[in-house]
């Protein structure tokens, strides 16, 4: 006894003795050539990571010896870009860690237009002087939402705060109980509110608040009338709020600016199958709101940015904060965004992805995945094609359930089968559902479902062993 482990510690050390060294494997013909043409620097950290590769899989004991195969393997990941596209099949449309909206070509010919020279970003070129960089988007901005003027910054969180700091640091935001919220990633509003210098005064209950709660709140101390949308959650039951018309009512009627901060910047109505009502900025504008923030890359389709649009002197106290520096948007954003809102003043909605893929009807879907699996019988791999629900995501429309059409594998190890997609060349990102994989097509192109299927074929042939 112990004698089997004995040797199995001695092949192992006499393994790990056998490790070549960095100089060695320089020196090996078969990886000379395979090395040229990469910069010293990489060739060296991929060898370098090989070897430790090896060398951590020996230690955990398995007994395979160094292969020039282990720096190929190695050179792949080294040579990869740490950011990279991938397939969405997760049927969520608006993926936060999947990078949110996918942008429209326009917008991406618009940002490589400018990034790769110079751009009159902050140029007048009428006048030939200073400019601002907001100019751009700022009248589509105010044409498609009625407000007299507009101000990007970087995020929808940054705007919230940017707000709250310009126009409430040191004074009292009244906002209501039900809506404390907290939209993900740490965006907590009472947090936010804290950070801005602002007094946060709560009213109402969890469930019921009403005008008379907000306006026993006000004092001479108040500086901004708050109201969060809930867009990450639902309330129903014994429930009461008050519109935000009524509340700008109040703010008028008593001096106080009203400030909406309001998620997911819906610019134009959105319907398609399973999609719920999501208030529109024009919405919130006429009801007479004075400031409303939304983000650029939720339901608007466009890049990372946080939107402010609303009444002139209320923006030009936002514009002239110091914050307004700090949180300023890239010129690839400015493209970006210009080249998307135009295809809304252009009447042509459709055309941003965001829209296109949420308003996709069923039977499209259901045809792209009667098409995957398909390609995927092709592959030798059996699926079944059902009517499954998904989900707008980036913290809109929370219990809209969107029927979409999934291929759906039943594999040995679910788990290790999504972590082995997420491999291949163009990682796909699928999900688990009763303990089966399924692969959404709703966010999938037509042109993307070849790839999908080799990502799946290659894994199910590695499932099946060799
Ligand atoms: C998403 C969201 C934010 C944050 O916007 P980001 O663009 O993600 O920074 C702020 N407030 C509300 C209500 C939101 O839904």
């Amino acid at each position: 006894m112990g004698a089997p482990s004995q040797r199995g510690e001695s092949g192992k050390n006499a393994l790990l003795r056998s490790l070549p060294s960095i100089e060695q494997l320089l020196r090996r013909p078969a990886l000379e050539s395979r090395l040229a043409a990469i910069p010293r620097a990489r060739a060296v950290a991929a060898l370098r990571l090989a070897v430790e590769r090896v060398r951590g899989r020996l230690l955990r004991g398995e007994a395979r010896p160094f292969e020039d195969a282990d720096v190929d393997e190695a050179l792949r990941s080294l040579l990869t870009p740490r950011l990279r596209a991938v397939l969405n099949a997760t049927g969520v449309v608006l993926h936060t860690n999947l990078g949110r909206a996918p942008l429209a070509p326009e917008a991406v010919a618009r940002v490589a237009a400018v990034a790769r020279g110079y751009s009159n970003l902050e140029y007048d070129l009428e006048e030939g002087e200073r400019g601002t960089r907001y100019a751009p988007v700022a009248g589509l901005l105010t044409e498609l939402t009625g407000a007299e003027d507009a101000l990007v910054v970087n995020n929808g969180a940054g705007a919230a705060l940017l707000v709250l700091a310009a126009l409430a640091a040191g004074k009292e935001c009244v906002l209501s109980r039900g809506e404390l919220v907290e939209i993900g990633g740490g965006f907590r509003v009472p947090e936010v509110m804290r950070q801005s210098g602002a007094r946060l005064v709560e009213v109402g209950t969890t469930n019921r608040t009403r005008r008379s709660d907000y306006e026993g709140a006000l004092t001479p101390e108040t500086g901004l009338l708050v109201k969060v949308h809930r867009s990450n959650f639902e309330m129903v039951g014994f429930t009461e709020e008050v519109a935000v018309a009524e509340l700008a009512a109040l703010g008028r009627a008593r001096g106080v600016p009203v400030f909406q901060d309001l998620g997911s910047g819906l610019l134009v109505p959105l319907k398609g199958d399973g999609l719920t009502a999501e208030p529109s900025v024009r919405h919130a504008v006429t009801a007479g709101v004075d400031v409303v923030a939304f983000s650029g890359d939720k339901l608007l389709g466009g890049p990372q940015a946080g939107i402010i649009v609303g009444r002139h002197a209320l923006l030009s106290r936002i514009k002239a904060h110091p914050l307004t520096r700090a949180l300023r948007v890239d010129k690839m954003t400015v493209a970006a965004l210009e080249a998307t809102l135009e295809l809304y003043r252009d009447g042509r909605p459709e055309a941003v992805p965001t829209w296109r893929l949420l308003a996709q009807p069923s039977e499209v879907l259901r045809a792209r995945a009667e098409r995957l699996r398909g390609l995927l019988a092709a592959q030798g791999v059996t699926v079944r094609v059902a009517e499954v629900s998904g989900q707008v995501g980036g913290g809109a429309m929370p219990l809209a359930r969107l029927p979409s059409f999934a291929c759906i594998l039943t594999v040995q190890e679910p788990e290790g089968f999504l972590e082995s997609l997420r491999g291949a060349e163009v990682p796909v990102i699928g999900r688990i559902a009763d303990g089966e994989v399924l692969l959404d097509v709703r966010c999938l192109a037509e042109d993307e479902l070849g790839r999908v299927a080799e990502a799946v074929g290659g894994t199910a042939g590695q499932e099946r062993g060799p």
